[in-house]
């Protein structure tokens, strides 16, 4: 099998425990070539130690990693470009040294592409990586990653420190490498940067895939018929059993109810309560992490808080 038709990126019934504690468990995720899969989760939910156990870095305690499907070697590395959390790059080294390091590294380092990038980001390759900014530094590990044109990427919150244009133009790299037919799994806090490039997400939760879908599919799962009142939200008159509205959120005077099928219906029976407003929103994934991984005043309809 050649590497067009095996999956890119495979995690099967991966576990990693850290002593007691479960870091990851059972995580499995395929990925298939073209994707951009954006891993989310709150803080300790396991999203770097998945990427490290991935590239090699850590030793998953059971399940297996697979990379164009055989385990990673050195030799991975021609093909997989990587942006860790933590910076992988020699402080002392100037960025120039880091791209003549690459160049001896890997026959496929394109220093065309290299100083395309450099540009665009506008390192100083003359600095010592100690003294770049954060964002400098890692616009050098951005540069590192892409210069080798890879056809897989791995990405651990790839525009952390940066500032709007440049996250702007990671996520320009990201997609059009997708489009070029590179996999790409990147993690991010910025939900909107997720919800910009990725075609798929999957969330996980103390180390739990709690949730995983294609970025459409879970947004067309269903609507939000929010309403403001001017006063306190009236009484909801029966609206918490009725089976069109999965839940209902309350937030001072703004009553949101996530419906499940016929949003215009629910949404005629909420105008009845007499609200200023009422709109029919699609779902955003914001809402799709916070519905999945918050703690919001969220209740199920029975519930009806
Ligand atoms: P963040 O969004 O904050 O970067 P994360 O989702 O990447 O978090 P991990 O760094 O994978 O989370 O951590 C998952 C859990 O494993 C956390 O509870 C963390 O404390 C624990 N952990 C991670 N690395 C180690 C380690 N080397 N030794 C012990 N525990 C660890």
């Amino acid at each position: 099998m050649n590497a067009t038709q095996t999956i890119p990126v495979a995690i099967t019934d991966f576990t990693k425990r850290y002593g007691a504690q479960e870091a990851v468990s059972n995580l499995t995720l395929d990925i298939e070539r073209g994707s951009i899969c954006g891993l989310l989760g709150p803080n300790g939910s396991g999203k770097t130690t998945t990427f490290k156990c991935l590239l090699g870095f850590a030793r998953p305690t059971s399940g297996s990693m697979a990379i164009e499907g055989a385990p990673l070697t050195p030799a991975t590395f021609e093909y997989l470009g990587y942006v860790p959390e933590r910076s992988a790059l020699y402080e002392w080294m100037t960025g120039a040294q880091h791209l003549e390091f690459n160049r001896r590294t890997f026959k496929s380092y394109d220093p065309k592409r290299a100083a395309e990038l450099v540009d665009l980001f506008k390192v100083d390759l003359k600095k010592r990586v100690g003294k770049l900014s954060k964002g400098q530094h890692t616009a050098l590990a951005i540069v590192l990653a892409f210069s080798t044109r890879p056809r897989i990427l791995i990405l651990d919150e790839p525009a952390s420190g940066l500032d709007p244009m440049f996250q702007r133009a990671v996520l320009d790299l990201i997609i059009e490498a997708a489009a070029n037919g590179a996999t790409v799994v990147f993690s991010s806090h910025q939900i909107g940067q997720v919800e910009r490039a990725a075609d798929r997400v999957a969330i996980l939760k103390n180390g739990k895939l709690i949730v995983d879908g294609t970025v459409d599919s879970l947004k067309g799962s269903e609507k939000i018929v929010e309403a403001i009142f001017d006063q306190m939200i009236p009484d909801l008159n029966g609206l918490a059993v009725d089976p069109r509205i999965s839940r209902i959120v309350r937030s001072g005077r703004i009553l949101r109810a996530y419906v499940n099928h016929d949003s215009e219906g629910v949404a005629r029976r909420i105008n009845e309560l007499a609200p200023k407003n009422v709109s029919i929103l699609d779902l955003s994934l914001e809402d799709i992490f916070i519905n999945a991984v918050g703690d919001v005043a969220a209740a199920s309809p029975n519930g009806d808080r």
